[in-house]
C-alpha cells in the first residue's frame, strides 16, 4: 500500500502523522472511501462532492482546491500500482496544542492506497448476511462522514461477538442504517429505503442503487421501516462502497425469506446490474 502524509508519498508502513493531530486527539476530521475497480476511480465526483460537503459542514477548510485533490489522489493511486483498490482520503483540523477551539493550524489531507479483499466480500454478497438491530446511540449529524466512529466500531464489534455479520441501527423504532452501510427492504416489488436527511449517511452506493431501480422501472419510495417490516420484508439489502450489495438473510432471530436469498429477485437484479456498471460491461 501507499500512503500521503500531508507532505509526500510513501510506503503506507512508514507513514506517520504527529501526536498532536486533531484527528487523533479529538476525532477532529472527515473522511471518504472510495473504490478503483479496474484501475478505474468508481464515482470520484460524487464522493468529492460529499467530502467538501462534510468539510463545509464542520466548518473545515480544506487545505488545497478540488482539483488539487484530485492531481493527489490520482497520484497516490498512480503510485500504488494497484487495480482493484480502495482508496481513503482523510482530512483533519491540523496539528496544534490540544485545546478544544479551533486552532490556527493548516488542515492536514491524508490518504491510504490499499487492496481491497474481495474473497470475503463476494462470499458474503452470493451468501448473505446476518444482522442484529441495536438502538442508534449515535449524534444527530449522520450525514457528516466524520472521524468519529465509536458507536458503528462498537455496535459491529458486539455484532460479531454475537455471531452476527453486522448491526443494523434503529432509532425512535426507524431503521436508520449499518454500522457501515444503507439499508434498504423490498416489499410488494417496491423498494424502501430511509430518506437521506440527517439521520443517515448519504451512500454514493444508495443513489447508485437508487438510480439503477428507476432504470429498471422498480418503485422507489424514500421511507423509513420498523424493525418488524424489516423481518417481514420480501427482501432486505445493506449498500456500501466496499461490501457493495449485500442481502440480509436473517434479522435477529428472524429469517427473512427462510433465507432464501437466491429467492430475492429484486436484489439479485441489482447486484447484476450494479456489478455490470462498475466493472463497465453494460454500457447504457
Ligand atoms: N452509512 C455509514 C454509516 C457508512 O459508514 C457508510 C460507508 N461509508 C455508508 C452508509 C455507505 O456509504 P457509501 O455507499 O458512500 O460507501
Amino acid at each position: 500500500g501507499i500512503a500521503f502524509d500531508g507532505e509526500k508519498f510513501l510506503r503506507l508502513d512508514e507513514a506517520k502523522v504527529p501526536l498532536e493531530d486533531r484527528a487523533h486527539q479529538f476525532g477532529d476530521g472527515i473522511y471518504e472511501v472510495i473504490r478503483i475497480y479496474q484501475g478505474a476511480f468508481f464515482k470520484l465526483e460524487e464522493h468529492m462532492k460529499r467530502f467538501e460537503r462534510s468539510a463545509q459542514a464542520i466548518s473545515l477548510t480544506l487545505p488545497y482546491e478540488m482539483p488539487k485533490i484530485v492531481e493527489l489522489i490520482e497520484k497516490a493511486h498512480e503510485l500504488s500500482g494497484l487495480s482493484e483498490a480502495a482508496l481513503y482520503i482523510q482530512v483533519s483540523r491540523g496539528a496544534a496544542r490540544r485545546d478544544h477551539p479551533f486552532p490556527d493550524a493548516v488542515a492536514r489531507l491524508t490518504m491510504t492506497v490499499r487492496p481491497v479483499k474481495t474473497e470475503s466480500t463476494s462470499a458474503l454478497r452470493h451468501q448473505g448476511q446476518r444482522v442484529k438491530t441495536t438502538e442508534d446511540i449515535r449524534w444527530s449529524w449522520c450525514y457528516i462522514k466524520s472521524l468519529n466512529l465509536l458507536p458503528n466500531v462498537l455496535m459491529k464489534q458486539r455484532a460479531l461477538d454475537e455471531g452476527f455479520h453486522d448491526a443494523i441501527f434503529v432509532r425512535d423504532g426507524l431503521v436508520t442504517e449499518g454500522t457501515s452501510s444503507n439499508i434498504a427492504i423490498v416489499r410488494g416489488g417496491t423498494l424502501y429505503t430511509h430518506p437521506a436527511n440527517q439521520s443517515i449517511l448519504h451512500g454514493i452506493t444508495r443513489q447508485v442503487v437508487l438510480e439503477l431501480a428507476r432504470e429498471l422501472c422498480i418503485p422507489v419510495v424514500e421511507l423509513a421501516f420498523t424493525v418488524d417490516e424489516l423481518k417481514e420484508a420480501d427482501e432486505a439489502f445493506t449498500m456500501s462502497t466496499i461490501a457493495e450489495i449485500v442481502p440480509i438473510r436473517q434479522v435477529n432471530e428472524t429469517y427473512i425469506r427462510n433465507g432464501n436469498v437466491d429467492e430475492f429477485v429484486v436484489t439479485r437484479l441489482l447486484q447484476k446490474h450494479f456489478e455490470a456498471q462498475h466493472r463497465g460491461i453494460l454500457m447504457k
